[in-house]
This record gives C-alpha cells, sequence and structure tokens, in this order.
C-alpha cells in the first residue's frame, strides 16, 4: 500500500519509507529504519496543500504520540508536486466571530507549540511554494531544508492581514529580524537561495539530495547561522526602534495607514514586543483576530476572489502558440514583448523600422525587471522576432493590431492581412475608442474579429478588455478570453460601447479634475484627495501619464458620443497644451514638469501656500461620476457581472483595493445616500453629476 501511494503521488520526490505508511488522512505517516518519522503532508481533498482547522488537529493528534514515542527525529514534507503549503484556508474564518477567531488561532498556536517542542530534532524539507501558514509550520521545526525550486513568503498583508500563526515571532528569530520583517511587511516571496542567505532555511539542495541533507540535519551537521551583531541588537528596544522608524517610513510609502493599518500593526507589534516570544505571540493573535474583522481585510478577501473568478472565465485553451502584432508602438511593443516573456512565440511589424527597434530595446527593458532571470530573459527575447515584412501573418494563430486610432488606417489594414490570415486564426484590435462594428465592417469574416484592450503600461495593469461585437461568433470571444489568461493577464467581457467600461468610467474622474484645477485648486491637492480616498495615482497625474493628447482625444470622443451633459467640456487651455506638445509624462511637461527620472515635481501637501483654495465636495466630486458610469455601464449591459465590473476597475484603474470595488463601495456607503448627494452636486455644479436611471434599478 505505502510502496504504492508513494509510487503514485510523486515519483520525484523523496518521501521517506514506502513501507508501512500510515494513511491516516491528510499526512502520511512512517518511520525508516534509524527511527526516523516521515510525515508527508498531502491533502486528500486539495490539489494543493492548504493549512486548516482538520490539518492542525491531525498534525495535534501526532504530535501528542510523538511526545510519548519520543522518535529519533521528525521530517515534515508536502506530497504535493506544487509545493510544500500555499498558506491558510481564508474561507475558514468567514462568518466566524472574534471569540471564535481567537480560540482557533489559540489552539493552531498550542499544536506548533508542542511541535516546537518536541525533545527529538524536526526538520522541514520544503520546495514550491511554502508560503503564510506553511512557512509558519517549517518555521516551528528545528531546522528547515529547503529544494532549490522552492519560494516562500507571507503574504497575508495583500489580505490586510499579518501572520497569524506565530510567523510573526519565529520568522524574526530564526532569520536575520529586519529582512523577516520586510518579507512580512511587503508580502514579497523570496526563493531558496536568497532565504538561506537571510536566515531563514538553514540549507538549499536539489531534490536529488534531499535523503543526505536530512540526514546531515538529523546528525547535527547542519548548523543554524549565527544572527548577526546588527540582528541581535534588535533584541533590545532601542534597535528596534530606529529600526521601526525607517519601516514605518518606507511602509509610509507605498501604503496609507488608516485605508491599510496591517503592515503599520505589525511594525507596533515588534517594536514593542520583538525582545519576548511569548508577548509577541499574544499579541500577534489579538492583532490578528482584530485585522481580520476590519473592512479592508473583508475587502481585500473579496479582490483575492474577484482575481480568482477572472482567472475562471478562461474556458478551455486559446489554441494561440504564435502572436503577429501590427504596429510597435507604445502599446503594440509592450504587448509583443509581454506575450514573449509568458512562453508565446512573437512576431512584431510595423510600417517603419525604428519603432521595432525600439520596441525590443523596451522589452529587454521591461523583461529584465518582470522575468529577473537572465536565462529566461534571454529566452523570451529569441521569441520575440523583429518582422518588418510581415511574414509572420500567415503563420500566427493571432495577429492583434495596434496601429493609430484611426478608423481609415485600421481599415486599410485589415484589408491587407486579412487575406493572409490562416484557418482558424484570430484578428483583434487594441482600440480604445473606435466602435468594434465600424471596425468590423469591411471585413470578409467579423465573426474571428475581437478587441483585446491592453492598458498601459501592459506589465503593470493586469486587466485585458475583451470587446464583442454583433457578429463576433462565441468561440472567438471564447479563446480571445482564454489568451488573455494565458498570458496572465485578467479578462473582462464587455460590449462595444463608447470607452467600453475603464475608459468610459476613469474619463469623468480625469476631467473633474481639470475643472477643479480650472476653480484655482492647487493639481498637488486635487491629486493627495484622491489618494487619501485610496487611488493608486491622482486623477491629474494620471493625466499626464495617460498622456494629454490621448487624455483629450478619449475626452472629446466620449463626450460627442454620450451626449454633452455626460462631461465638462475640454478646457482650451489643454488643446493649447497638446498643440505645444506639452504632453505630459512622456515629453517631460505637462501638468506636472518631470525629473529625469520622470517623476512628478510636486509641492509636499505641507507646503502649499496657506489660504490656498480647497473644496469639501472635493472627493464626491471625482468619485461618484466615476461610480456613476460604472452604474451607465452594468444599465446598458456593457458589462453586468457586478463582481467583473469590481475587477475589472480594481485591476484596470487601480481603484482602491480596500474599498473591494465600486459597485461593492456604492453598496455599502448606501445607493439612495449617493443617488441624494449626486442630485445635490447636480444643482450646485451642472448636469454632469445628474444620477444615471441605472442606479435605481442597482438599489432594487
Ligand atoms: P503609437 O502611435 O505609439 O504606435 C502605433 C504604431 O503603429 C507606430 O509605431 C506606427 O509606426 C505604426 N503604424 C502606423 N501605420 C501602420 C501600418 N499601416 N502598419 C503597421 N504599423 C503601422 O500608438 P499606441 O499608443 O501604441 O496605440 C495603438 C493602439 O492602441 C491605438 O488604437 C490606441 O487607441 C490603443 N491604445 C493605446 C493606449 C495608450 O495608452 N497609448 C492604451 C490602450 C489602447
Amino acid at each position: 500500500m505505502g510502496r504504492m501511494l508513494n509510487a503514485l503521488s510523486q515519483r520525484d520526490l523523496e518521501l521517506g519509507p514506502a513501507r508501512d505508511v500510515e494513511p491516516t488522512g491528510h499526512f502520511r505517516v512512517a518511520k525508516d529504519d534509524d527511527g526516523v518519522v516521515w510525515m508527508v503532508l498531502d491533502r486528500t481533498d486539495k490539489r494543493v496543500n492548504t493549512i486548516d482547522r482538520p490539518v492542525l488537529e491531525e498534525l495535534a493528534g501526532h504530535v501528542e504520540r510523538f511526545e510519548k514515542e519520543k522518535p529519533a527525529a521528525i521530517v515534515i514534507r508536502s506530497g504535493k508536486a506544487a509545493g510544500f503549503a500555499a498558506g491558510a484556508d481564508i474561507n475558514q474564518f468567514v462568518g466566524a466571530s472574534t471569540e471564535e477567531i481567537k480560540a482557533a488561532l489559540d489552539q493552531g498556536h498550542q499544536v506548533l507549540d508542542r511541535l516546537a517542542a518536541l525533545p527529538c530534532r524536526t526538520i522541514a524539507v520544503v520546495h514550491g511554494h511554502c508560503l503564510g501558514a506553511g512557512l509558519e509550520l517549517a518555521l516551528a521545526c528545528d531546522r528547515r531544508i529547503a529544494v532549490s525550486n522552492a519560494s516562500l513568503g507571507f503574504p497575508e498583508v495583500m489580505l490586510g492581514l499579518h501572520p497569524g500563526l506565530g510567523g510573526t515571532f519565529r520568522a524574526p528569530a530564526v532569520a536575520d529580524p529586519i529582512e523577516a520583517m520586510t518579507m512580512m511587511l511587503t508580502g514579497r516571496a523570496m526563493p531558496a537561495k536568497r532565504a538561506r542567505s537571510i536566515g531563514l532555511v538553514d540549507a538549499v539542495v536539489e531534490e536529488r539530495h534531499v535523503a543526505a541533507a536530512v540526514e546531515a540535519a538529523f546528525y547535527g551537521d547542519l548548523r543554524r547561522k549565527p544572527q548577526s551583531l546588527q540582528a541581535r541588537a534588535m533584541g533590545f528596544k532601542p534597535g528596534r526602534q530606529i529600526a521601526a522608524r525607517m519601516m514605518r517610513k518606507k511602509t509610509a510609502e507605498k501604503a496609507r495607514q488608516d485605508n491599510y493599518p496591517a503592515p503599520f500593526k505589525l511594525i507596533d507589534l515588534w517594536e514593542e514586543h520583538g525582545g519576548s516570544p511569548r508577548a509577541m505571540q499574544r499579541a500577534e493573535i489579538d492583532s490578528f483576530a482584530e485585522l481580520i474583522e476590519t473592512d479592508t481585510s473583508k475587502n481585500l478577501v473579496r479582490v483575492f476572489f474577484l482575481r480568482e473568478k477572472m482567472k475562471g472565465l478562461k474556458d478551455g485553451s486559446s489554441g494561440v502558440k504564435h502572436l503577429h502584432v501590427v504596429g510597435a508602438g507604445a502599446m503594440g511593443g509592450e504587448i509583443a514583448a509581454w506575450a514573449a516573456g509568458q512562453g508565446f512565440k512573437v512576431t512584431l511589424g510595423d510600417i517603419k523600422l525604428e519603432p521595432i527597434g525600439g520596441a525590443v530595446k523596451k522589452a529587454a527593458k521591461m523583461l529584465e525587471k518582470v522575468v529577473k532571470d537572465p536565462l529566461k530573459v534571454r529566452d523570451a527575447l529569441d521569441r520575440l522576432i523583429p518582422d518588418p515584412e510581415g511574414l509572420g501573418i500567415s503563420h500566427a494563430d493571432l495577429v492583434i493590431e495596434a496601429a493609430p486610432e484611426k478608423i481609415a488606417l485600421k481599415h486599410k489594414i485589415y484589408e491587407t492581412i486579412e487575406p493572409q490570415l490562416k484557418e482558424g486564426a484570430l484578428l483583434a484590435t487594441n482600440t480604445s475608442a473606435l466602435p468594434l462594428a465600424d471596425l468590423a465592417s469591411g471585413l470578409k469574416d467579423p465573426s474571428r474579429f475581437v478587441g483585446l484592450h491592453f492598458f498601459n503600461p501592459v506589465s503593470r495593469m493586469q486587466l485585458v478588455e475583451i470587446v464583442s461585437h454583433d457578429r463576433i461568433s462565441p468561440e472567438t470571444a471564447r479563446r480571445a478570453t482564454a489568451f488573455a489568461a494565458e498570458i496572465s493577464r485578467l479578462p473582462a467581457p464587455v460590449g462595444s460601447a463608447p470607452g467600453f467600461l475603464v475608459n468610459r468610467a476613469l474619463t469623468p474622474y480625469m476631467a473633474e479634475a481639470l475643472v477643479l484645477l480650472d476653480e484655482g485648486i492647487p493639481k498637488e491637492r486635487i491629486d493627495l484627495r484622491a489618494e487619501e480616498f485610496g487611488m493608486p495615482m491622482g486623477p491629474i497625474e494620471l493625466t499626464d501619464q495617460v498622456g494629454l493628447d490621448i487624455a483629450l482625444d478619449v475626452a472629446t470622443s466620449l463626450r460627442e458620443r454620450l451626449g454633452e451633459n455626460t462631461l465638462p467640456p475640454a478646457p482650451d487651455w489643454l488643446t493649447k497644451m497638446v498643440e505645444e506638445k506639452r504632453l505630459g509624462r512622456k515629453t517631460g511637461r505637462g501638468l506636472y514638469d518631470y525629473d529625469d527620472a520622470g517623476k512628478p515635481k510636486k509641492i509636499a501637501p505641507e507646503a502649499l501656500p496657506d489660504g490656498s483654495k480647497d473644496d469639501p465636495d472635493m472627493i464626491d466630486r471625482l468619485i461618484l461620476p466615476m461610480l456613476n458610469a460604472v452604474v451607465a455601464c452594468i444599465d446598458e449591459g456593457v458589462i453586468t457581472d457586478e463582481e467583473i465590473v469590481d475587477g475589472a476597475m480594481i485591476f484596470g484603474t487601480g481603484f482602491a483595493p480596500f474599498r473591494g470595488g465600486p459597485v461593492h463601495y456604492a453598496r455599502q456607503r448606501g445607493i439612495d445616500g449617493i443617488v441624494q448627494r449626486m442630485k445635490d452636486l447636480a444643482a450646485k455644479h451642472g448636469p454632469r453629476f445628474e444620477p444615471h436611471p441605472g442606479w435605481e434599478r442597482l438599489a432594487r
């Protein structure tokens, strides 16, 4: 039985003895000839290991037995090919009371404390992902051996939490405390080698050497790295106070404390209790139980599920192996580079040579940033093939057109491309504003035509709007959606209405900011207010980032198509700035001036002149028109699933993730209140604030 289990589960992993295995539940337990017990975690009910109550209870039963039986040593590892464990099951606390949560945490801590206190040597062997509660289980062992493919991290902060199963005191105790704190504060996972260098693991080995490494750990040959002098200074409060100050500063650069309390809470805990594991443990449990009840954490958990839902829109494979991109400009170049980085063969064409050269250069830079491993960067660049003559078109499974936003030009391009397309190939456009039906009008086979609307920069903006039209075939929409997911972007299917979802919603936000600017409110203050609300970037800076020319184009075309009551007119000075080529960040000058690093030169909020103008309505003036556009899109059927709407706005615009998305925010704030507020704003500032009739249906 044991041998069979072993053979079936993962032939490539060293899982200890294959005979006399007790297949009791999620753990398989067997003792080898030296008296070493191997505990293999291999959840019977899940594809990846997560740590939850049943697992911990089962572990408790084994630990209790080991306390009596006293094995020579214990090895804990995972039988899943993907990795050690993906962390706690985030569903388990949904709906539980604070008391229940605390009781469950207490129980979990007791199990790991007893594991840590066993007199025999305990050795965790980790491969693949070893995250959150999985890492905390490994940290409760005496030694950690990482297989070279391991990736270790504490992602809790992304869910508005900090580690809750002992990570906050065990990680700083075994690893360099500052590095351990940084890990927990950023949520970034680290590769095995780096984990070794900070002391989080004791050895890094190839899989075939796991047995030898376990033996070394057993015989005591695997020594822990002694802590540095600086690390030891963190055992004392004055040392931690200095470090905590730095940590607060760095954290504040990324997140506002009011919106994202968890990392700041963790710094406080560590500063106060970092010298005493017991005190830290108590504080960790109390703080975790508090944080999990905050709206921030609940909304971030929601965002996690929204992402999963969007990934889940992929139904089967796209069948795309070779992508051809037409137009190597700002967008085409990035789409091509990104897809090559994701393993696709890409040919990249343009009417001119130099954009192709420029795109390849930028691709190298982008890939170095996102792929990192130089060998993988080289492979990705090998897959990106400059193709000025468009030879790739007739071989490609998908052609994405990213030529300038001119309908006649796009029609001309399709005329040349379409006859060359091979059977079954898809034709896509990256248009941001042109109606797909118009673009498809000259095509012989419009059923294979689709919009794949990427956002700038492609490497950072995870959303792709999958734009359909009357004559698209369901198969084309399905394959386009699958392709977006295959290149690790998040698809949101939308109808071909003006601005689709994201630009329709963002434009009023940016347009209102220009009205506020015209009223004499300093641009820094406008941006600050939006950032306080939780937007990743204020609307003025965003306008510069998008480019004043593009922003002006989109706003003008939306206003024409949606009616002049929907948006304020673009100010004359904006047209003038565009004529003068003050286009924003890309030209170094726009609404802000930019330094050589591309950073806007801003006056600090506290340095704004006394008495400079403000408007208490500012945030609602910026945010409510955005929500109004979102509601219009839902009501008009541009996109109907409210969760996908929220996901699209979060992953396409950065809409305050801790608020859970615009629709969720509106529901939490109260629809009636918002509608009334919009009516008041409309009376004061004009019809662009009139609530869309869709609000009424949303309220029902
Ligand atoms: P761009 O001007 O930077 O690049 C367009 C490229 O197309 C240029 O390199 C140009 O030489 C090339 N080109 C022109 N005529 C061609 C032809 N006949 N055949 C092949 N190549 C030709 O433009 P962009 O900003 O990359 O925009 C491309 C498309 O993407 C547009 O439809 C735009 O609306 C859309 N879009 C842009 C953004 C953005 O932020 N820039 C975001 C989303 C979508």
